[in-house]
């Protein structure tokens, strides 16, 4: 590790208080500072009292975005409010065939982000809709003259009216004096020769920027042609002065477009310096959140414990959904701490809990059906949500009886609200009270849920200051600080929601409110900003401009994070935002890559840690940036010293905050009885292996996995695709020796039958034609032409062997009965069922066939050791091949093998499981070794004495759709 009181390269902002004191020290006063953010100004403010060592008047510190409202004396307007005005708007233009708010907030939003950039950068609006209009009209002209479809139409509709929406905006907020961001920015750009700014101040200094939007160039660009202004770039050699280098593309525009005739400063940091970069994959979020801590334990213990020094450190969260379990890795060593990030207010605990009450609520009103009145009934699947919800656990002591375990027990579908109330203890009348209006008829009356989420909100906030009080302790408890921000920040919204909405009448849906309320949700972050000028920094990657650190940890160094890549929340395509000067991804790249760059300039011990799984579609590999300075810094300087490492398993394990133990009483007794009768799958037995509780939910509670990560919904859309066309492709050749000759014929029907794979999961014709879907359906095609391309070469291959390939099965239903002696003495019966993708026969093998369309590593079917498939997750396929193998067995007399075609290697052909023998046959002592297993595995199920305990490796919480149920989230 490299002391830091060597090699002192002088900080960015202290270059720039030298600066100011050298050029400006009678009139510091009468400076305005403008950075790209608010942050800085606190840095700056405290070294210049540093270095001047008197009493002074500092200067005036604005964000470029507080700077611009200032000098054209506007606010910028909440988002709420605008898509409330926008809506009114949509009305006025669409008249009868307007859509609902709930409808028209899923673009509303889209159309709020286009407008705001065309106003960044200054683009006309009327030309730019036109444009996008008639481009759009000319992509869906049909050559061979069928005329569009209703949906064609309706898209083209609203592509022609784009210009009438923006006009009619602008108009009626300008005229309600309201604005948003590029409104304001607009009007500055526009009017910056007649605003008089002389009186204010003496001079402007503009301090830290990059990226400048067009509006933000020509004000710049005026003051300083006016000499009211000044500007200080921050950018080094490395990057600026070489066009290959995509960190230095908008420095080399900005010089070019701005022309300043002192370029201050342009460093030479990366050559000169002595660097150590250390680069670390993690398998996950949490894992890289242990290894941070990990890190400031070993590397910066002293440097943490002094509040002054630890400023030198910087934790950097460039995903900053890793913010919680950053917290709770950080060692004790760490004295003092700075959080600077927004936080997304959807990741809070409290957030999920309001969520499950709406759906509660609608479920509530499905269920109850034709009348549904004040008696409404609660489905006891969505009670035990709430009651297991960390929010509610922390209102009730620990030792009162779980409530979650009574609704369990009473075996109720349908609750009552006096039956629910009941379960609460008479002591607790608070919170009773406010159960009775958490479970009132909000579907009658959906404006009381504001107020309830208020109340409930109220009382949270209530609970924990008493809770802080009696618990006097030296240590800084985050979790109870971030706990009362976030409350905070959701009454703040909820009040926000309630005054927009009292002005739209429309909203009297309860599902609307649901539907609004996440939206808001998902678009807040919560701002933390602490105390600065103390404590290890804990930053994401926006707050760092301008500032530097000797010790830098940067998490999530990922494709799609860093750089965020081609995200595109627009209407309007990229061509088209090139020939207007929208800002495209490639901008956001360089932005993204001139952040990490210059963060690295002048920092000497780096840590870059990253995600080593990728997602279903291949995304997330680590972030090209790592690539680039392995290949280039070393050459560049030999002083800078890389070293890379994957840590393969979590330093310890995580200490449970609170747990969820179901017990086998005898009701859940039965559901395991009942599930043993109906078969048990290797799905099942697989989320056992991983977590007893997950079970549970899934296979005995039957909680839907609600999946909202639209990844892996495509991902599930994919696999279902592919699997549904192989059968359909395949079927014709059951029990045929399959011949060249069939797979040129699949290889022509392929794209009609993944066409009608998607009309079968309910896509519409438009909707396999348009977007994401059609990128999904363009995959399957290429997917499964390569698979056949690889089949015929498998089939020419087997042939020159004088092999032949027969096709026996698929998807075939297969079970098979198992005995096991439970609790001592009870022996009962399990089905065990299973559904292989394919079976074939070569050369007197059976052949059993799994399709993989999602991420797969090969070492994922070699088996070590008998004992890893009793409870490691990596184990699960190979868990689940000879599960099939072993279900097949008793109807084949052919010799076993079992494996994986995996659509994402498909040129590697079948990837056999590996028996610990390191044989691909699996022989019947095999068998008698995975029987045991599931002998093993089973008993413990029905074990009457293990209760359904959360899993102790937290980790494998990190995908779960339970984590928030678990408090693992
Ligand atoms: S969150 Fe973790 S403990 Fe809870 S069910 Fe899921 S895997 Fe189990």
């Amino acid at each position: 590790m490299i002391d830091t009181n060597t090699n002192n390269n002088a900080s960015f902002l202290s270059k720039v208080s030298d600066y100011l004191i050298d050029n400006y020290s009678e009139n510091l006063s009468e400076l305005c500072i403008v950075f790209p953010n608010r942050r800085a100004g606190l840095f700056l403010k405290n070294l210049l009292a540093d270095k001047l060592r008197k009493t002074f008047w500092s200067p005036k510190v604005f964000s470029i975005e507080d700077f611009m409202c200032e000098i054209a004396n506007k606010k910028i307007t909440e988002n709420i409010r605008l898509l409330i005005e926008l809506y009114a708007v949509h009305k006025n233009i669409e008249k009868e065939n307007a859509k609902s708010f709930d409808e028209f907030i899923r673009w509303g939003q889209m159309l709020l982000n286009d407008f705001n950039e065309v106003d960044l950068y200054l683009v006309n609006a009327n030309d730019l809709f036109g444009y996008l209009s008639e481009s759009k009209a000319i992509s869906l002209w049909n050559t061979d003259g069928k005329p569009l479809t209703a949906y064609q139409i309706k898209y083209l509709h609203l592509y022609k009216s784009l210009a009438s929406y923006y006009k009619e905006f602008t108009n009626q907020l300008a005229s309600k004096n309201i604005a948003y961001q590029g409104m304001v920015y607009r009007f500055v750009a526009e009017n910056i020769e007649n605003i008089d700014l002389t009186k204010k101040w003496h001079k402007i200094i503009f301090v830290g920027f990059n990226a400048l939007t067009t509006s933000e160039e020509k004000i710049i660009k005026k003051l300083i042609q006016l000499e009211k202004a000044e500007i200080l770039w921050d950018a080094d050699k490395y990057y600026a002065e070489n066009n290959m280098q995509e960190a230095g593309t908008l420095i080399r525009k900005n010089i070019k477009s701005i022309g300043t005739k002192d370029f201050n400063w342009l460093s030479d940091d990366f050559k000169n310096s002595i660097k150590e970069i250390n680069i670390i994959g993690a398998v996950n979020g949490i894992s890289q959140a242990k290894v941070a801590g990990n890190i400031i334990k070993e590397k910066f213990s002293t440097l943490v414990s002094d509040a002054k020094l630890s400023l030198k450190t910087a934790l950097v969260l460039v995903d900053e959904n890793l913010l919680l379990p950053v917290l709770y890795s950080l060692p004790p060593e760490v004295v003092q701490l700075n959080i600077t990030m927004g936080f997304p207010l959807k990741n809070a605990p409290v957030y999920t809990f309001f969520d499950n009450i709406f759906a509660m609520h609608e479920n509530a009103k499905r269920f109850n059906k034709p009348e549904f009145s004040d008696k409404q009934s609660f489905y006891f699947k969505d009670l035990i949500k709430l009651f297991a919800h960390p929010n509610i656990l922390s209102l009730f002591n620990a030792n009162e009886e779980h409530i979650v375990e009574t609704i369990i027990a009473r075996n109720k579908v349908f609750w009552q609200q006096e039956e629910i109330l009941a379960l609460i203890p008479e002591n607790k009348s608070d919170i009773k009270e406010n159960f009775k209006k958490l479970l009132s008829n909000w579907n009658v009356q959906p404006n009381i849920s504001f107020e309830c989420m208020a109340n409930f909100i109220a009382m949270l906030q209530k609970s924990i200051i008493s809770e802080k009080k009696q618990v006097e302790t030296e240590e800084i408890d985050f979790k109870v600080d971030i706990e009362l921000s976030y409350l905070f920040a959701f009454s703040k919204l909820i009040n926000n929601l309630q005054c927009s909405l009292s002005s739209i009448a429309d909203v009297v849906e309860l599902k609307t409110l649901h539907s609004l309320f996440s939206q808001t949700v998902s678009l807040t972050k919560l701002p933390f900003y602490g105390e600065p000028l103390k404590g290890l920094q804990l930053m994401g990657l926006l707050e760092t401009r301008t500032l530097d650190f000797d010790n830098l940890i940067i998490l999530s160094v990922n494709e799609g994070l860093l750089p965020s890549g081609k995200t595109s929340n627009s209407l309007i395509p990229v061509d088209i935002k090139r020939q207007f000067n929208l800002a495209t991804y490639n901008d956001h790249d360089s932005i993204y890559a001139y952040h990490f760059y210059r963060l690295l300039q002048r920092a000497k011990n780096v840590y870059l840690l990253y995600n080593t799984e990728t997602d279903d579609f291949g995304k997330g590999e680590r972030s090209r940036f790592i690539n680039q300075i392995i290949d280039e810094l070393p050459k560049y300087n030999s002083n800078i010293k890389i070293s890379e490492s994957i840590v393969s398993s979590l330093p310890e394990k995580q200490l449970i905050d609170y747990t969820i133990s179901i017990k086998k009483n005898e009701f859940v007794y039965n559901m395991l009885k009942k599930m043993a009768n109906n078969g048990m799958s290797p799905s099942a037995i697989n989320a056992y292996r991983n977590c007893k509780l997950k079970f549970y939910f899934l296979y005995l509670l039957k909680l839907k996995e609600t999946e909202s990560v639209q990844e892996k919904i495509d991902a599930i859309t994919l696999g279902n695709i592919i699997h549904e066309a192989l059968h359909v492709l395949y079927k014709p050749y059951i029990n045929r020796i399959i011949e060249k000759a069939h797979l040129e014929v699949m290889l022509k029907e392929a794209e009609s039958i993944i066409k009608q794979a998607f009309l079968n999961a309910k896509f519409s014709i438009d909707e396999i034609n348009f977007g994401k879907n059609h990128l999904i359906f363009k995959v399957a095609i290429k997917l499964i032409s390569n698979f056949i391309h690889q089949e015929i070469k498998y089939i020419d291959d087997l042939k020159k062997d004088n092999n032949i390939l027969t096709l026996m099965v698929l998807e075939k239903d297969m079970y098979k009965q198992i005995n096991i002696l439970v609790n001592k003495e009870e022996n009962i019966i399990i089905k065990l069922k299973g559904k292989a993708d394919r079976i074939d026969s070569i050369a007197n093998t059976l052949r059993i066939i799994d399709y993989k369309t999602g991420y797969f590593d090969k070492k994922e079917v070699l088996i070590k050791d008998w004992e890893d498939l009793i409870n490691k997750p990596f184990m699960d396929k190979s868990f689940q091949l000879l599960f099939y193998a072993y279900l097949a067995k008793d109807d084949y007399n052919n010799s076993i093998q079992s494996g994986i075609i995996s659509f994402r290697n498909i040129k590697e052909g079948f990837h056999y499981l590996i028996t610990p023998e390191n044989t691909k046959n699996i022989n019947n002592i095999d068998f008698n070794y995975f029987e045991n297993v599931l002998q093993q595995i089973l008993t413990e199920m029905f074990d009457k004495n293990i209760p359904f305990n959360p899993t102790e490796e937290i980790e494998r919480c990190t995908y779960c759709p339970f984590a928030m149920i678990c408090n693992r989230a």
